[in-house]
């Protein structure tokens, strides 16, 4: 019998599989993947990859050779179909495979426009699978126009990748401001200040009305009446998660698949991780869409398969790349109340607060904000907002303080 079944061949499955037989798990090992090709890495998608300065096969986390050695039967381009949870098996074309640990890594998937507004016309694309951005390349060339819908971090390192091709990039953000959902109105303002120096027409509170052309996209109407001609239109208007066997197998759903602190979801033999999981934190439940949180739950619930017992402690981080600005988070900013910023010009960090608690610190092209501010936060100290905020402060000196 196959002792683990993991459904998503991405970045959590992939790093589950792994740490499964790192650890020296003996039993058989399934990976199965809907995707053509073995578990890559999804950040440059939206970077270097789409800029054409990485390779597919650098994007592989492992070579596919690895799987093979370490005996995990990876099946790609198979998408499993449904869970028996009564049988333990899993439906994948007309076989069914059974299991004694299932696992959920199946990841999210990109909210779409829709087909009556222009979404399913030709030149209109998602960034989320390397066949997504392999689709848009041809159109990727200078002087095309292209039209970027959502102004969050896909949507950003799409313009600012598009503006270094020599394209001509608008980008639309129908809320009052771009990471509105992300991020405080200090890193938005740094980061519209540097895409509007390189170029980039950026539109907050303009929402997207229609599309419109003869098969391809030529024609895009704005809420606030405009028409601008475009050759491509890129949309970033976030995720779901991918819940949709779980919900069909009758498993609990509260933002995504419920689990436990250990990670296992309403049925005791079944698992989630990665993107597609939400799991209890600080009284709430929480579901994180990073590599960060991918590799570390995955390799968390690994442990628990193999009985360790072990609950699942974020410890949360995230970068974007865009241009020549490195911008590194650590924490997360949720409820905060107030926020302090150190330096200016193009290294800067914003520190967000929640009455005396630092929470979370966005450091822009500043690796020192971000490791001060990481090292405070999963120690659970905080910094006293008045020293961080003061340019003399050497902050190392926080760390021992
Ligand atoms: P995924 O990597 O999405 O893997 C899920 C896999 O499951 C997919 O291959 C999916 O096709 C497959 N699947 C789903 N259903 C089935 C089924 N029924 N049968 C078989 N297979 C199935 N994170 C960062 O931390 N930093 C970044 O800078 C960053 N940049 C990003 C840029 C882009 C363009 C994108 C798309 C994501 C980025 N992320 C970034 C997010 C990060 O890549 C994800 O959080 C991470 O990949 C989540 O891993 P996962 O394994 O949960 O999901």
């Amino acid at each position: 019998m196959t002792a683990v079944v993991v459904i998503g061949a991405g970045q959590a499955g992939a790093s589950l599989v792994a740490r499964l037989r790192d650890a020296g798990y003996d039993g058989g090992i399934t990976l199965v993947g809907d995707e053509p090709v073995p578990p890559y890495q999804r950040p440059p998608l939206s970077k270097k990859y789409l800029l054409g300065e990485m390779t597919a096969e650098r994007l592989y986390l492992r070579p596919e050779r690895y799987y093979t050695e370490a005996g995990i039967d990876l099946r790609l381009g198979t998408p499993v179909t449904g869970i028996d949870r009564a049988a333990r098996t899993v439906t994948i074309g007309d076989e069914d495979l059974p299991y004694a640990h299932l696992v959920l890594a199946t990841g999210s998937v990109p909210r779409r426009l829709p087909a009556a507004i222009g979404g399913d016309l030709d030149g209109v694309h998602e960034v989320r699978t390397l066949s997504d951005v392999d689709a848009m390349r041809p159109g990727f060339i200078p002087g095309a126009r292209v039209l970027i819908v959502g102004g969050g971090y896909i949507g950003l390192e799409a313009a600012a990748v598009a503006a270094a091709r020599g394209m001509t990039v608008t980008l639309v953000e129908m809320t009052e401001r771009i990471l509105g959902r992300v991020a405080a109105p200090e890193t938005a303002d740094y980061f519209r200040d540097l895409h509007t120096r390189h170029g980039v027409d950026l539109r907050e509170g303009v929402g997207l009305e229609r599309l419109s052309g003869d098969g391809r996209v030529h024609t895009a109407r704005l809420g606030d009446g405009s028409e601008i001609g475009v050759d491509m239109v890129i949309v970033g208007i976030g995720i779901v998660p991918d819940t949709r066997l779980a919900e069909a197998a009758g498993l609990e759903i509260d933002n995504g698949v419920a689990v436990d602190a250990q990670g296992r979801t309403s049925d005791p033999a079944i698992w989630a991780v990665g993107d597609c999981a939400s799991f209890p934190h600080d009284g709430a439940r929480l579901r994180l869409e990073s590599v960060p949180n991918a590799i570390d739950m995955a390799e968390c619930v690994a442990g628990n398969i193999m009985g360790a017992g072990t609950p699942y402690v974020p410890k949360p981080w995230f970068w974007s790349d865009q241009y020549d600005v490195k911008l590194q988070i650590a924490g997360l900013n949720a409820g905060y109340d107030r926020v302090v910023t150190r330096g200016g010009g193009t290294a800067m960090s914003v520190w967000y607060y929640k009455g005396d608690r630092l929470l979370a610190v966005d450091a822009m092209n500043d690796p020192r904000a971000y490791m001060v501010g990481k090292r405070l936060i999963e120690a659970g100290k905080t910094a006293d907002p008045g020293i961080v905020a003061d340019p003399a402060t050497d902050l190392k000196t926080l760390l021992t303080s």
